[in-house]
């Protein structure tokens, strides 16, 4: 099943403590459409500027994602300007300009209405709301969102999540939207205002998914060379929502087999800047990697 995503297509200047990348290809609904497409079909919803090129439109449509949701407008393609030190688990934001985004709302085409997987990925949570009154009558929504929109649209964030079944967010999130210090105690009350699950990435310690009755965690794949950080969340929601809409199943099971192929992409995605690794990976290695999960967490039981 194909997925239906909302986000930010970005350029993005990054630094990090191993070198930099000024106006690179980024966004959100980017690194998720990336991460995806290599399990499923994907329909994007964005807006990007008069000043965006036509290389990545035709490296999205090579990977099967479909850009009849991505409108083009007078303006400036949003940007975002971020720096990581040696904790790689945190990015400190310098600049956010959103330009075209300040205007958009989006219009789905009707072949996007009948979506029954949807993944409103960082992005104001008024145009997150916008998508879910346009589709008819999804099986799956998740939703991922950030502090920038924590701080400054908690209310229309809060409404969001009333409508959604996963919420994929990072561990200091939690504790920001949920305004308690302890993750587990985030958590419940996190899953209070939605979500039926919550997604909680950590970077370098991997991912903890909370159910009302359940705990769930997978390690982050331990690499020796980490590149760029920045898209590691977006991919991980890829991989996880992608082996989702592929297998067509919301099991505990499916879950869990999910969060380490979220895990797998977002381990490629780390190691090079920008979309530079997913642009040259294979199936082959993605299972290849999978496997070493596999290895990396099997213990006997008592
Ligand atoms: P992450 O997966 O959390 O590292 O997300 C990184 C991507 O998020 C970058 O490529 C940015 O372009 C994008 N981004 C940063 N800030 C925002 C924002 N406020 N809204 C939407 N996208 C953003």
């Amino acid at each position: 099943m194909d997925i239906l995503v909302i986000g930010s297509v970005a350029f993005d200047s990054v630094e990090t403590p191993f070198g930099r990348g000024d106006d690179v290809l980024g966004g959100s609904a980017t690194y998720f459409s990336t991460s995806a497409s290599f399990f499923t079909g994907v329909q994007l919803v964005a807006v990007v500027g008069e000043d965006f090129p036509d290389e990545p439109r035709q490296f999205l449509t090579s990977r099967g994602v479909d850009l009849a949701g991505l409108q083009t407008r007078p303006g400036k393609t949003f940007r975002w300007k971020g720096r990581y030190g040696y904790d790689l688990n945190e990015a400190h934001t310098l600049e956010t300009h959103l330009n075209v985004f300040e205007t958009f709302h989006p219009e789905l085409p009707d072949t996007y209405r009948q979506a029954k997987f949807v993944f409103l990925a960082n992005i104001d949570p008024e145009l997150q709301l916008e998508v879910l009154q346009q589709v008819e009558k999804p099986k799956l929504i998740a939703c991922d969102t950030m502090n920038f929109w924590i701080d400054g649209k908690r209310d229309a964030l809060i409404r969001t999540l009333g409508h959604v079944d996963i919420l994929v967010i990072n561990e200091a999130e939690v504790r920001q939207l949920a305004d308690e210090a302890n993750l587990v105690k985030a958590s419940r009350a996190v899953l209070a205002m939605g979500p039926k699950t919550l997604v909680v990435k950590r970077g370098e310690y991997g991912v903890l998914v909370f159910t009302e009755h359940s705990i769930f965690s997978a390690p982050a794949y331990p690499l020796e060379e980490v590149f760029d950080p920045t898209g590691a969340g977006d991919t991980f929601a890829g991989g996880f929502m992608g082996y989702l809409a592929a297998t067509n199943n919301l099991s505990d099971e499916t879950i869990r087999k999910a969060t380490v192929f979220g895990s797998v992409m977002a381990s490629f995605t780390v190691e090079d800047f920008s979309l530079d690794r997913l642009r040259k990976l294979t199936w082959s290695e993605i299972e290849d990697r999978f496997r070493r999960f596999q290895t990396l967490t099997a213990f006997e039981g008592l």
